[in-house]
């Protein structure tokens, strides 16, 4: 978004109220921080509603692929690093799938990218995508082929061919909205013309970044403006260098013509494991997996969890009162914070030790039990108060509260305030098990 000066700049300084506001530049600063639309203003010229229209796009184009729940939104970013506000839109994982792969395998195959999903700290993380490669040549092997698995899959496709007849087979599966692959400097043309007739996002593809901007300003003339970039690098160097660059150049408008999601070819073995982890961090919106094990998926996936979080605002559960080993009025009480990572750690520690108990989860805003202890958000009061807000003196009668080890300086004032006897707990939660068998 343009400051308000710039956006001053295209006002028509009549300063006659009619957005509701009493001069241009009030109304200026107020569409800089999105809290006005540019129609408010009846009399801005159609050169100034062009001139902001465009300085206001985002940087980086959000190209959506896929329909329904599993659609997935690729771009749409605004930060160089993640640390200045947040990254928004997830690295997309897509496993590769041939069209010159028999029944069975294909069958395998699917069912592979089925189970490739995870759950940690509460969360779902899982495969997003499936690209279908065109290795037989064949069209019309490849339309049924395409056909068959968007039968069997409610993931978004990626449809991939070096032909544009081969890839028009697009054209039966364009409700799903799949992302076409295969555009490079000698085939633009008929690539764009498949993916204008069916309305569906390209990807563009050159083996240096100043190919690939004049392959995106000739798309654009073709009609087509949902784009995605691959840059085709051989090596980590070459994927480090030009994703910070198309980055980069798109943030910080210093070339606007770059400013597209990128995808990104993952070879097998370590070197793709190693290309992937960069581009998770560094700027990938698709990546495409030619073999993808589980044993490489889950740290990927973990750590495209961490890099997508909101840096701001930790991983929370609900503050609540959970029973572990299906507990009876007999069995003790245990207290944690709501932070994700501390409560997930506590309650398969818990599961672990096969001791039936009851766990509060105290609200302490995402805070670990150190950390809000020291912020003031977890205190005796606030312990007592989630007690008595889930009843969870009359589900544990035991009349003992074991408490953090961490925290054992609160024992004297959780006495105080809830009259139970206080049981000072082990500082790590990994010792809870033996703890509790004690
Ligand atoms: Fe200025 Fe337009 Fe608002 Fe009038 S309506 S004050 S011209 S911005």
């Amino acid at each position: 978004m343009p400051t308000a000066i710039e956006i001053f700049k295209h006002l028509p300084k009549k300063n006659c109220g009619d957005c509701k506001f009493p001069t241009c530049l009030a109304f200026a600063m107020q569409l800089a921080n999105n809290k006005a639309k540019l129609d408010d203003c009846p009399h801005l010229s159609e050169a100034g509603k062009n001139a902001l229209a465009s300085s206001s796009a985002p940087p980086i184009r959000l190209v959506k692929v896929g329909v329904g729940r599993t659609a997935v939104d690729m771009g749409d970013e605004t930060e160089l690093y993640r640390h200045d506000k947040r990254f928004f839109h997830p690295v997309a994982f897509a496993l590769r799938l041939a069209d010159d792969l028999g029944e069975d395998d294909l069958y395998k195959r699917l069912s592979y990218a089925r189970s490739l999903r995870f759950e940690r700290v509460g969360q779902v993380l899982k495969l997003d995508m499936l690209e279908l490669e065109c290795r037989s040549g064949n069209a019309e092997r490849f339309a049924s082929f395409a056909k068959k698995v968007s039968a069997e899959t409610d993931l978004p496709l990626v449809l991939r061919a070096k032909d544009a007849t081969v890839l028009s087979a697009a054209n039966l599966i364009k409700d799903r909205r799949p992302l076409l692959h295969g555009a490079d400097a000698s085939n633009l043309k008929e690539m764009c013309a498949v993916a204008k007739g069916c309305a569906l996002p390209l990807v563009v593809g050159a083996d240096d970044l100043n190919g690939l901007a004049d392959l995106v300003e000739a798309a654009r003339k073709e009609g087509v403006e949902d784009l995605v970039l691959d840059p085709r690098p051989a090596n980590l160097k070459e994927l480090l260098e030009r994703c910070t660059i198309i980055r980069r150049s798109a943030i910080r408008k210093t070339f606007r013509g770059l400013g597209y999601p990128i995808y990104l070819s993952i070879p097998a073995g370590r070197d793709g494991m190693l290309m992937a982890s960069t581009a998770v961090m560094k700027y990938g919106s698709l990546l495409s997996f030619e073999e993808l094990p589980a044993s490489n998926a889950l740290p990927l996936m973990v750590l495209r969890q961490n890099i997508y979080t909101d840096p701001q605002v930790p991983i929370q559960v609900k503050p609540d009162l959970y029973p572990v080993n299906n507990p009876g009025p007999e069995a003790p009480l245990l207290f944690t914070t709501n932070f994700s990572l501390t409560f997930f750690t506590v309650m398969s520690d818990l599961e672990k030790s096969k001791v039936p108990v009851w766990l509060q989860v105290v609200d302490t805003e995402g805070l670990s039990v150190l950390t809000a202890y020291s912020a003031g958000k977890l205190t005796a009061e606030s312990v007592k108060n989630a007690l008595t807000a889930t009843g969870a003196l009359e589900r544990s009668r035991q009349g003992r509260l074991i408490i953090p080890g961490m925290v054992a300086r609160m024992a004297v004032k959780l006495n105080e305030a809830t009259g139970l006897q206080i049981v000072v707990g082990p500082k790590e939660s990994s010792g809870l098990p033996k703890f509790l068998r004690s």
